[in-house]
């Protein structure tokens, strides 16, 4: 008897071990979560579509991936399915860090703005959550983790659209940032004074970077995607790490002192002409006290 009861313990605590990791929801277009992928999913999908039933999160129903969810993704579920072809499997999420660590404020637009809690009582990695009370959580408020340095690690959800100012001012242990896509803007002093953060990965859904984003960073190399217009000024400044930069041809200016005191700048990638670099506007000391480098065009280099 005794054993019996054990089993059956052990093996309620297995599915809701299942249950809970999210294990059935690992294919693209399962949306009811029973590992499969076949018409039971339209059906699901169909009844969200026209009902009037809550969706928690909406993302894993947005099918064609054009950021809304309609009947458009119940014809590319239908079809999909129709087609017998094998489903993608999706990257498991990692588990966000519980809300009573944060402060949630709730903005005009419905959705919520994130900031600590108490920066002397935060994990050291850290996942924001991208909803709270079932609504999205889409901005990291102005100051949100700022001197926060006990902080490794931040992921930031997709539902997450902009990067306040000074939000993660001095978190001097940050290694590692995942700045998704979706995120438009980054911030006045977002990063500044990071100064373990080695690599950052900028999506191309920036359009622009902040007065002194990641100034005073340890940044040792930096893409700057193609959506981006504008670098703000003093964005990469006295980053003396910094050996390499690549700047897209979108780039219509350069803030003023936007590169200054970055001593080890050998390489600029531009991904334009030579003339195309003499015209970008380039504010005053955008390159002072940066030692000599070359920017290497797409018909040639120029060099300092
Ligand atoms: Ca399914
Ligand atoms: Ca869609």
């Amino acid at each position: 008897m005794k054993k019996t009861v054990s089993l059956l313990l052990v093996i309620s605590v297995f599915i809701s071990l299942i249950f809970t990791s999210g294990l059935f929801a690992a294919f693209k277009g399962d949306v009811n979560g029973d590992g499969e992928v076949n018409n039971k999913d339209v059906v699901t999908m169909f009844r969200y579509v026209s009902g009037s039933e809550k969706l928690d999160d909406e993302s894993a129903y947005d099918f064609n991936g054009d950021g809304s969810v309609d009947n458009k993704d119940v014809v590319a579920l239908f079809r999909f399915v129709s087609s017998g072809a094998e489903p993608e499997e999706l990257e498991p999420e990692p588990e966000p860090t519980p809300d009573g660590y944060f402060e949630f404020t709730l903005l005009d637009d419905g959705t919520y703005e994130i900031a600590a809690k108490d920066i002397n009582n935060l994990p050291k990695d850290i996942v924001i959550p991208r909803k709270h009370g079932g609504k999205a959580v889409t901005s990291i408020g102005a100051g949100a983790f700022r001197d926060c340095s006990g902080l490794t690690s931040v992921t930031i959800p997709d539902s997450v659209t902009s990067i306040g100012y000074e939000a993660f001012y001095g978190c001097s242990s940050l290694t590692s940032v995942t700045i998704p896509d979706g995120v438009t803007s980054i911030g006045y002093q977002a990063f500044y004074e990071c100064t373990g953060l080695t690599n950052v990965t900028i999506p191309d859904s920036v359009t622009s970077i902040g007065d002194n984003a990641f100034s005073y960073c340890g940044l040792t190399s930096v893409t700057i995607p193609d959506s981006v217009t504008s670098i703000g000024e003093y964005a990469f400044s006295y980053c003396s790490s910094l050996t390499s930069v690549t700047i897209p041809d979108s780039v219509t200016s350069i803030g003023y002192a936007a590169f200054s005191d970055c001593s080890g700048l050998k390489d600029i990638t531009y991904k334009g002409t030579k003339i195309q670099w003499d015209s970008i506007s380039k504010g005053d000391y955008w390159n002072s006290w940066t030692g000599n480098y070359t920017v290497h065009c797409t018909d040639g280099n120029i060099v300092k």
